[in-house]
């Protein structure tokens, strides 16, 4: 992939990052209980295999990338969490505001259109 387009699919992750995370840390009455170990599993995996990135577990009993802070891998290398909402999930949208709603599906289009272009032939998301 070139360095350009990594950069900007690295700075749409974190957008899409951003976003999701007000969601959760501002409405959630369990923030980051949605976690599970299989979706870390699944981080360590991916960003290994597509990002030459080795993640480092953390100190936390059950959940391998959970650091004190919350997560401690980018956004770009756990785009299943990265992505994920409740709102999302279960609507396919956030309900009652379009135009978060909107903005969400705008980076998800954009990662996808990159995705294609730089890991056309993968199979690993
Ligand atoms: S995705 Fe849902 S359960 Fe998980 S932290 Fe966000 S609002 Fe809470
Ligand atoms: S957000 Fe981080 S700690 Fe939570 S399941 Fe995903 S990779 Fe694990």
């Amino acid at each position: 992939m070139h360095d350009e387009m990594r950069a900007r699919l690295i700075g749409h992750y974190a957008q899409l990052g951003a976003l999701t995370a007000r969601e959760c840390s501002g409405q959630c009455a369990r923030p980051r209980s949605c976690c599970e170990e299989k979706y870390c599993a699944f981080a360590i995996d991916f960003a290994k295999t597509r990002w030459q990135v080795e993640l480092q577990p953390t100190w936390h009993p059950a959940l391998p990338l959970m650091g004190d802070d919350g997560c401690t891998a980018a956004p770009h290398l756990r785009p299943i969490c990265t992505a994920h909402t409740c709102e999302i999930c279960e609507h396919g949208e956030k309900r009652g505001d379009a135009a978060w709603t909107a903005r969400y599906y705008e980076i998800m289009n954009a990662i996808a259109e990159i995705e294609a272009i730089a890991f056309a032939g993968e199979t690993g998301r």
